[in-house]
């Protein structure tokens, strides 16, 4: 858990434009996009436009809460436009956790009933 945001991090390059995303919300503090090796139809990314939290445990809580509010929106229209029967939320806090990418993410996993069970 310990370390330094690493400014070239694949996610701030995607908010830079330096890397291409599948955008699927984005607003003042916030961006969401398609995650590039889906678990599930549909699994979002949901991240902070200006924090550099690696992790849960450095994030503002402005930042987290921005996050969250993200996080339902882009829930509610994946449950509309997919109909999923439920939807699993996931959040990595450093590599023996299984994070990858250490820029605070969520993951947004839509789930349908007899699926693999994934995270
Ligand atoms: P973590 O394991 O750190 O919680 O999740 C990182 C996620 O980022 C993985 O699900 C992975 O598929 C996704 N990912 C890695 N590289 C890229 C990329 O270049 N673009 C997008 N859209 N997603 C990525």
């Amino acid at each position: 858990l310990d370390g330094t945001y690493d400014e070239a991090n694949i996610f701030a390059l995607i908010l830079q434009g330096k890397i291409p995303s599948t955008k699927l919300y984005e607003d003042e503090n916030t961006f969401a996009f398609l995650d590039i090796m889906p678990q599930t139809r549909g699994h979002a990314l949901v991240i902070s436009k200006w924090s550099k939290a690696r992790n849960l445990l450095e994030m503002e809580d402005e930042a987290l809460a921005q996050v969250m509010a993200t996080t339902k929106k882009v829930a509610t229209a994946i449950r509309k436009a997919l109909n999923p029967d439920g939807i699993q939320i996931a959040q990595f806090n450093g590599a023996p956790a299984g994070q990858t990418i250490f820029h605070l993410h969520v993951h947004i996993l839509p789930r349908w009933e007899g699926d693999p069970k994934g995270f």
